[in-house]
C-alpha cells in the first residue's frame, strides 16, 4: 500500500531535487548547485579506512590512525562527505518518513559495494526507537542496496539489544564505551561470509565498530562499512 501510494505521488507530482526541493528532469537526480555541491569520496584514500587523502601516497598506504591502531573492519565505504546537502538527504531519511531518499542514496552508494560481498546487514535500531519511529532508515536503504545489487539482506543476525542514550557531542572514547555492548548476533547467519554493515551517517565509527566486533565473534570473514554520507574533518552531524 505504501509502495502503491509513492507511486500515485510520483505521477501526480514533478520529481524534485532531494537536496533543496527544485523541481528537476528524473526521481533521484540532485538539481545542478547540489549536484555540484556534493564531495564524492574515492581514492586516493587509507588502504585500511578509506579517509581520503590529499595526495597520492602509494598503493596500500595507511592513514596514521590506522597504523596507530589498525581497524578490525575491511573498509569505510562512504558515497558523500558530510555536508549541507548530504545532511538533508540523512535528515530526511531519518525523520522526516521520506523512504524515497533511501533510494537516491543507495544509487550512489552501489558503486562502493566491494567485490566480495555475501550480505548486507543494516545497523539494528533498539527495538523500542524502531517502535517510536516505524522505520530504520540503515535498513531501508539495504533494501534499496539489495534491489540494486541483488546480494541479500539479513536483519536477524545482528541484534542491538541496549538502547545507548544519543552518541552526540560525547567524546569518542565516551561514544565506544556507550555501545561497546549494545550489539550481539543470535544463530550463525554470518559465518564464513563477507559482511557489509550498512549506515546512514558515518561519524566516530563507535556504533560500527561495535556492530563488526559482535559480527567477528559470531566469525564473519569480512565487516566492510557502506554508509550514505561521512564526517570528515571536523564537522558534527547536526
Ligand atoms: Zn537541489
Ligand atoms: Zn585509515
Amino acid at each position: 500500500m505504501v509502495k502503491l501510494a509513492a507511486m500515485l505521488r510520483d505521477l501526480a507530482l514533478p520529481p524534485r531535487c532531494p537536496g533543496c526541493g527544485e523541481i528537476v528532469a528524473a526521481a533521484h537526480r540532485f538539481c545542478a548547485p547540489c549536484w555540484s555541491s556534493l564531495r564524492f569520496i574515492g581514492p586516493p584514500w587509507c588502504a585500511a579506512c578509506n579517509r581520503p587523502f590529499e595526495h597520492d601516497r602509494g598503493e596500500g598506504a595507511r592513514c596514521a590512525s590506522c597504523l596507530a591502531d589498525p581497524p578490525a573492519h575491511a573498509g569505510v565505504r562512504a558515497a558523500i562527505a558530510y555536508g549541507p546537502v548530504a545532511r538533508t538527504v540523512a535528515l530526511r531519511l531519518k525523520y522526516a518518513r521520506r523512504t524515497a531518499y533511501a533510494e537516491t542514496a543507495a544509487r550512489l552508494m552501489v558503486r562502493h559495494l566491494p567485490a566480495h560481498v555475501d550480505v548486507l546487514i543494516p545497523v539494528p535500531l533498539h527495538r523500542w526507537r524502531l517502535w517510536r519511529r516505524g522505520y530504520n532508515q540503515a535498513s531501508l536503504i539495504a533494501d534499496e542496496l539489495s534491489r540494486l545489487s541483488s546480494v541479500a539482506v539479513d536483519r536477524t543476525t545482528l541484534e542491538r539489544h541496549r538502547a545507548t542514550a544519543p552518541l552526540r557531542g560525547h567524546s569518542r572514547r565516551a561514544r565506544a564505551q556507550a555501545v561497546r555492548a549494545a550489539f550481539r548476533t543470535c544463530g550463525d547467519g554470518v559465518r564464513d561470509r563477507h559482511v557489509v554493515l550498512v549506515d546512514d551517517v558515518y561519524t566516530s565509527g563507535a556504533t560500527t565498530d561495535a556492530c563488526t566486533a559482535a559480527l567477528l565473534r559470531a566469525k564473519a570473514r569480512s565487516v566492510t562499512i557502506l554508509a550514505w554520507t561521512r564526517v570528515l574533518d571536523d564537522d558534527q552531524p547536526a
